[in-house]
Order: C-alpha cells, then sequence, then structure tokens
C-alpha cells in the first residue's frame, strides 16, 4: 500500500484526538494524522504521530519514557501500539544479543519458527 492520503476514522476518538487513518510513508514507517482538539479554545490541528502498522487504531500514548522506544527517544507524538512494539522489538534484540554473545546461533527450523544451536 502506498497511501499518501489520509482521513480520520469515523467516530473514533481518544480524548480530544480525532484518530486518523494510518498510512505509510515512501521511508516504510507508518504513521497517523489524528485531529487534536484543545479543550481551551477549541483549536483544531492535526498532529503526526509514529503508528505501528496499518491497523493501528491504539490511543496516543502518554506513558512513561522509555529510551527503547525511538519515539518517545526523539520526544516526538506516538501511539500506545507503535511504543509497545518498539519496546517488545528492542528487549528480543537484546535477548538476540545474549545468545550470540554466548556463541549459538539463531536458526530457522523445518517446521517454521526459530531457535539457537
Ligand atoms: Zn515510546
Amino acid at each position: 500500500m502506498n497511501q499518501t492520503e489520509y482521513g480520520r476514522v469515523d467516530h473514533l476518538y481518544f480524548g480530544t484526538n480525532q484518530i486518523g487513518v494510518p498510512y505509510v510513508e515512501s521511508s516504510g514507517t507508518w504513521f497517523r494524522k489524528d485531529l487534536y482538539t484543545s479543550n481551551a479554545n477549541g483549536e483544531q490541528t492535526v498532529e503526526r504521530r509514529f503508528a505501528a502498522n496499518r491497523d493501528d487504531l491504539s490511543p496516543v500514548f502518554y506513558g512513561k519514557y522509555d529510551s527503547s522506544c525511538p519515539a518517545c527517544f526523539l520526544n516526538h507524538s506516538h501511539t500506545k501500539a507503535y511504543h509497545d512494539k518498539e519496546l517488545h522489538n528492542a528487549r528480543r534484540r537484546e535477548r538476540d544479543q545474549v545468545m550470540r554473545d554466548m556463541g549459538l546461533k539463531k536458526v530457522r527450523g523445518n517446521l517454521g519458527g526459530t531457535y539457537w544451536e
């Protein structure tokens, strides 16, 4: 999918953000453009956020900073699903590095899946 046009998902809100339809940029990175409405003055702005994938309609991430998440590190707005995915991947990379440090190799099994030997 090479979607450059994006709307909002009907009737789907998180707080005062109307959730945007996820789209992928030429870099291969998924984003969402949510429509944010200020409680203070009703002003509307489009907020571009990192998204996990084409199905990412998860809430905006307002949780604790974690430097394993690139978007947290860059102080760029992102979704909860994106944050969770990046932390999951970071933990997997760390585990894989420990296995490699122990001299093991990751192997793809005949029946799918991977194991270390
Ligand atoms: Zn994050």
